[in-house]
Formats: structure tokens, sequence, C-alpha cells
């Protein structure tokens, strides 16, 4: 038998100029979507020309390429990934590395809008797990978060999720004098569900018509005011992300803390990001990027991919270096989440 076959149960895995093993992909299919979340996206957003999308083929074969150099989880994110059309077909594709035993995980994050009608088809493609981003259960909260979104539809979107088999777990930023009072509900709400939580800050990533520094919550300030309310135990648990959780005694459930602005989880990534038009972002929270669609088209065969794929990772940085202050009232980067993938 040689070395390869070995390989293609677990192929030896990618590992950056720090020794950090990449395990982790996340790719946005769209840059497209159906909300526009004040933190998120400015209200009047030009998005990409359709043609200078990778096609969802482009994107399997992209995916691919990172299994067989041994990436164990891939997470389609956005935009909206439900709102590409053919979405799918997609996740229908790359399942197959589920069955093969390549891959670990297939999941997607998203705003849920359309969970009532592709979560069984999901369950059936073998996601067993999704991340769905919810900040307030208010109807005019959500309306004035979201700009156009329909509370009423996530949560039936929620629970058809729930409904098919699938955990999910709820992401919620936290936002300066809009859901700041009502996030020991939503621990309730979601506990209450079976869910997990994680509350995220706000993080300085696009130009969105507004002031960064009037949205954001450092979560050291909502975690004390939890700490009112809940006896929040410090856990181990860890998910290969940047979330510290804490075990809350009330509820018995999970809380995950994202601090991107206080706390530096940079040390221990193992994920890189791509675009939906093919670039390669080793860094969510720096601009050094590799152009991985000219490499996928450059040939039919995958050599220049994986060589552009390696290449790039040997120039994964150290980590980030986000500000948001008085003085830093500009985006750290031009980019929004939208474009990365969140
Ligand atoms: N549409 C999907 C969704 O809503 O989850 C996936 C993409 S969205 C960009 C992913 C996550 O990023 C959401 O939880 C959203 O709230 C979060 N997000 C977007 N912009 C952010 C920012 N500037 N700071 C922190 N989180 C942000």
């Amino acid at each position: 038998m040689g070395i390869e076959a070995g390989w293609a149960i677990a192929p030896p895995p990618l590992v950056d100029g720090f020794g950090r093993a990449i395990t982790y992909l996340r790719v946005s299919v769209t840059d497209r979507c159906d909300f526009r979340c004040v933190y998120c996206m400015a209200e009047n957003m030009t998005f990409l020309p359709k043609q200078d999308l990778l096609s969802l083929e482009e994107l399997d074969r992209l995916c691919s390429a990172f299994v067989a150099q041994g990436v164990r989880k891939i997470r389609l994110t956005g935009g909206e990934p439900l709102v590409r059309r053919g979405i799918m077909t997609l996740f229908g594709s790359l399942s197959r590395h589920l069955a093969a035993g390549t891959l670990d995980e297939l999941t997607l994050t998203t705003n849920g809008s359309q969970l009532p009608k592709y979560a069984r088809e999901l369950f059936g493609y073998g996601v067993r797990r999704i991340n769905v981003s919810l900040d307030t259960l208010d109807p005019d909260k959500f309306r004035a978060i979201t700009r156009w979104g329909d509370v009423g539809q996530v949560l039936d979107g929620i629970t058809a999720a729930l409904d098919a088999g699938l955990r999910v777990k709820i992401n919620a930023v936290a936002l300066k004098g809009v859901n700041e009072d009502e996030i020991a509900d939503l621990v309730a709400w979601a506990h209450g569900r079976g869910m997990d939580l994680s509350l995220i800050e706000v993080m300085p990533l696009g130009d969105i018509g507004d002031d960064r520094l009037a949205q954001y919550l450092p979560l050291s300030i909502a975690r004390a005011r939890l700490n009112e309310r809940f006896t929040l135990e410090d856990i181990d648990y860890r998910t290969g992300g940047p979330a510290r959780y804490v075990h809350v005694k009330e509820t018995g459930g999970r809380l995950g803390f994202i601090t991107p602005m206080t706390h530096n989880f940079c040390e221990s990534c193992n994920r890189v990001r791509i675009t939906c038009t093919g670039t390669l972002y080793m860094c969510l929270g720096q601009d050094d990027a590799a152009d991985l669609r000219a490499a996928l088209r450059a040939s039919e065969s995958d050599g220049p991919l994986l060589a552009a794929i390696d290449e790039a990772i040997g120039r994964k940085p150290r980590g980030h270096d986000f500000v948001i202050d008085r003085r830093h009232r500009r985006p750290a980067l031009a980019r929004h989440m939208s474009v990365t993938g969140g």
C-alpha cells in the first residue's frame, strides 16, 4: 500500500509557519444576504456581479482540495449561504467526504430565514450541528437590527432545524444600548430549548455607515451583568474556535464568549477563510490573501491549486490586531464580514 492510499483516510495536515495545523475551512458562498444587519452591512451595499462568483462546481473543487490537504471541518457561510441558488447541490456533493471519512464535519452559519425550507435536506446531507445568528427575540428590535428581517421567520427556522434533528447553537452579537438588557433572557431562552449560546463582540470590519464605538459592548461588561442573575462556571469545553465557555448552573446550558476585542485567540487558530470569488484569507483580521481562483482556473489538474494553498498557508500571520477606541473610529479592515465569511 502506497503512502497516498494511507493519506486517503488521514492526510497530513497543512501546518503554518507558527506550527498551527489548519484543519478548518470557512467558505463564503455568496456575499449577498436577505438581511442588512446594522453592524455587518451598510444599507445600500454593492454586491459582486454574479459572474465573479465561483460556480458551485468550482467551490466543490476548492473545498475538496483542502480536504485532500487535511482539512477536517468545512463551514459554509456568507452573506447568507442559504440564499445562494442551488446551494443544496454543494452540500450534497461535499457530503461524499463525510461518507468517505475524510471530513469530520460539514456545517453552516445562517441567519435562519431559509431553514424552514432546507433543514431536513441539510440533515440528509450529513449536517448535524449548525450556528444560527440571532441577536434579539423582540420583533421590533430584530427589524431595527436586521433592517429587513422578520424574527418569526427565524424562530420558525430554528424550530424546523431542531425538528429535523440538527443541534443548534445561537450566536448573538452584543450591542450597546440595543440588546444588552436582553442577554440574560436570550441565555434562558436558548438553554431552555437545549441550544448553546455564544455572545460575540462587534468587530471593526467594513464601513457600515455608522460608528463602531456606539455599537461596541465589551463582553466583560455583559458577563458581569449575567453574574447578577446566573452562576457562571468556567469550563474547559473547546470547539477549536475562539469561544471560551462557561456552564450556567441555573439552566444547565453552555454559554460562549467570543471576544476578539478584549481577548486574543490567535495562538490556537486552526482556520482559514475563502471568499465566494476564491480569495483565501489566512486571517480574518489581516489583508494578506491569495487568489485561489486563478490557480483553480489555471489548470484542470489540482497541482497549481494545491501549490498555491501550501504557499499561502506558509504566510498565515501570527494574529490580528483589532482596535476600537476613540482614536480608531474607522474600520480596521475595509472588507465586510459578509465578504470574508463570518
Ligand atoms: N448570514 C449568516 C448569519 O447570519 O449567520 C452568515 C454570515 S454572518 C456575516 C456571520 C456572523 O457574523 C453573524 O453571527 C453576524 O452577526 C456576525 N457579524 C457580522 N458582522 C460582524 C461584526 N462586524 N462584528 C461581529 N460579528 C459580526
